[in-house]
């Protein structure tokens, strides 16, 4: 069974809208004394806005530094291209990839991946549950992480929220 990519879009669009860049400090998930956090707040020095889909090569593999509110302003570009990337769907593709990766912590990380993840509704988590659903449909993301996609609902769909 496969979902409807369009019904994907419409339930994005009501449960990510676009939230301004947070300030300073607040981008990041450490905020003193942390030089991945520091540098990543350096990257995105001078993106104003909206944040802009071109950015994710900057960002994919530094998500684990961005705070909550930080993710909630990359995720309306993130979920966008991944739902509507379809070349990319039966493909290896790092930024989908690293997204995987992102919500599918070892046991051993739950619990700050659960801070991470603080300003996110319980209907925001289960969404992302319901992406990774979806691209379990996908033969190669099926065949290639189709365990991590598994580790990863499980963990969305058990957090507290
Ligand atoms: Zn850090």
């Amino acid at each position: 069974m496969q979902m409807d990519r369009e019904h994907l879009f419409k339930e994005m669009d009501e449960l990510f809208p676009k939230v301004v860049k947070p300030k300073g400090i607040s981008m990041s998930f450490h905020k003193i004394g942390c030089i991945h956090c520091e540098e990543l707040r350096k990257d995105l020095a001078h993106v104003n806005g909206a944040f802009p889909e071109e950015e994710l090569r900057t960002i994919y593999d530094e998500l684990s530094c961005l705070s909550s509110e930080g993710l909630l302003w990359v995720m309306p570009a993130y979920l966008k291209y991944i739902i509507g990337t379809e070349a990319s769907l039966e493909s290896d593709e790092v930024e989908i990839e690293f997204f995987i990766y992102n919500f599918s912590p070892e046991l051993k990380y739950q619990k700050e991946t659960i801070s991470r993840l603080g300003s996110l509704s319980k209907s925001q988590l289960s969404f992302i549950s319901k992406v990774f659903e979806w691209l379990s449909s996908f033969t190669y993301w099926r065949e290639w992480h189709g365990e991590d996609l598994e580790r990863a609902k499980v963990f969305l769909n058990n957090i507290d929220a």
